[in-house]
């Protein structure tokens, strides 16, 4: 297979149309075969329940080359049980486990040609979704839903090396207790539009939420779970019903554990507490760790001693171990690396 002719090392995280994309629908209480299709385009009625009422849920992973030349996806079993918890708390009908990693299987493989290589740094994001495709106008969850997943290639997250991020403590609310901050939900987003817009403006690449009731407890920023790690190298990250279970954090932490041997803590963190941390970083997919050297609360600064200019010692040693587990050089957990082909 001829791979597409890109600059793979310099590509951004913007979309890129791709050839193939995966559909599935859902009518009279059941989803069809699901296909491949070359139209990216969604035509749905006006009245569709995610346009009126933002019934919409989404997933993020991405494919990517390993050093010996297969093409694989990371822990994708993860992303269709978290895809049918948010489902469920939005009323939408779950999207089948097996049928997820199957189509997520087609999608990739029918895009084989826009799997960046090995050593390019970038990948193909894939991004399954589903949202209310009926007309819906009194408030009520849609009839009819769609499926899909769309494939694009990134490039990778840190050109030139890992630098240091600074961020600020939001004076807006992220997540609600007993509302949808532990799910993966576009209306998480849409409403952390202005607070991300008005940090950067204000020079700040990211926003530490807090806890919404006590404003007192770290919780996460618009898309990324902290990640801190205490002067005796333990790892701590919080825990709250209302963050978003991050699959990189979990195995952030497993690694951590069963390859590292370090001792981990999910716990409630005070803001309070932070200043005695050594290091910080955020996790997700996109950058699997990338560090915080100075958090700004209102004035006052909170500088880790890692300082501005790299990662902090033990979450390199993180990021190398998990990264290296990702790419085929460490070996992996059972069941972690999904090939493709
Ligand atoms: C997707 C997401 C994350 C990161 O999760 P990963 O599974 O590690 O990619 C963290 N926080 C929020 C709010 C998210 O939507």
């Amino acid at each position: 297979m001829k791979k597409k002719n890109l600059d793979w090392s310099n590509l951004g995280f913007e979309y890129i149309q791709t050839d193939k994309r995966y559909v599935s629908n859902y009518k009279d209480g059941k989803w069809d075969d699901g296909s491949l299709t070359s139209d990216a385009n969604v035509v749905l009625n006006e009245c569709a329940g995610v346009f009126q009422y933002a019934q919409t849920v989404f997933e993020g992973l991405k494919a990517y080359t390993t050093e010996d030349g297969r093409i694989v996806t990371f822990r994708p079993d993860l992303n269709a049980e978290r895809m049918m918890d948010s489902a469920k708390r939005l009323e939408m009908p779950a999207f089948p486990k097996d049928r997820f990693l199957d189509a997520v299987t087609q999608t990739v493989k029918a895009n084989a040609a826009w799997v960046p290589p090995f050593g390019s740094g970038a990948t193909l994001y894939v991004r399954p979704y589903m949202l209310g495709s009926s007309p819906v106008i009194g408030v009520s969850p849609a009839k009819e839903y769609q499926f899909r997943i769309l494939t694009t290639p990134v490039g990778p997250y840190f050109k030139g090396g890992a630098k240091p991020i600074t961020i600020k403590v939001s004076d807006f609310d992220r997540a609600a207790p007993n509302g949808t901050g532990h799910i993966k939900a576009g209306l998480n987003y849409a409403m952390s539009l202005h607070a991300i817009v008005t940090a950067h403006e204000e020079g700040y690449a990211e926003n530490m939420y807090l806890d919404a009731a006590t404003r007192t407890k770290v919780e996460e920023t618009g898309g990324a779970n902290f990640v801190f790690v205490t002067k005796d190298k333990k790892i701590v990250t919080p825990k709250s019903s209302s963050i978003l279970p991050s699959i990189t954090r979990r195995s952030l932490l497993y690694v951590a554990k069963e390859y590292l041997g370090l001792e981990t803590e999910e716990r409630e963190v005070p803001l309070e507490e932070v200043p005695e941390f050594s290091e910080c970083g955020l996790c997700g997919t996109a950058a699997v760790v990338s560090p915080v050297g100075k958090i700004v609360d209102h004035g006052k600064e909170i500088c880790f001693a890692s300082g501005m200019d790299e990662m902090g010692p033990v979450l390199k040693q993180l990021y190398d171990t998990l990264t290296g587990i990702q790419m085929g050089r460490i070996e992996a957990p059972k069941g972690w690396i999904h090939v493709i082909e």
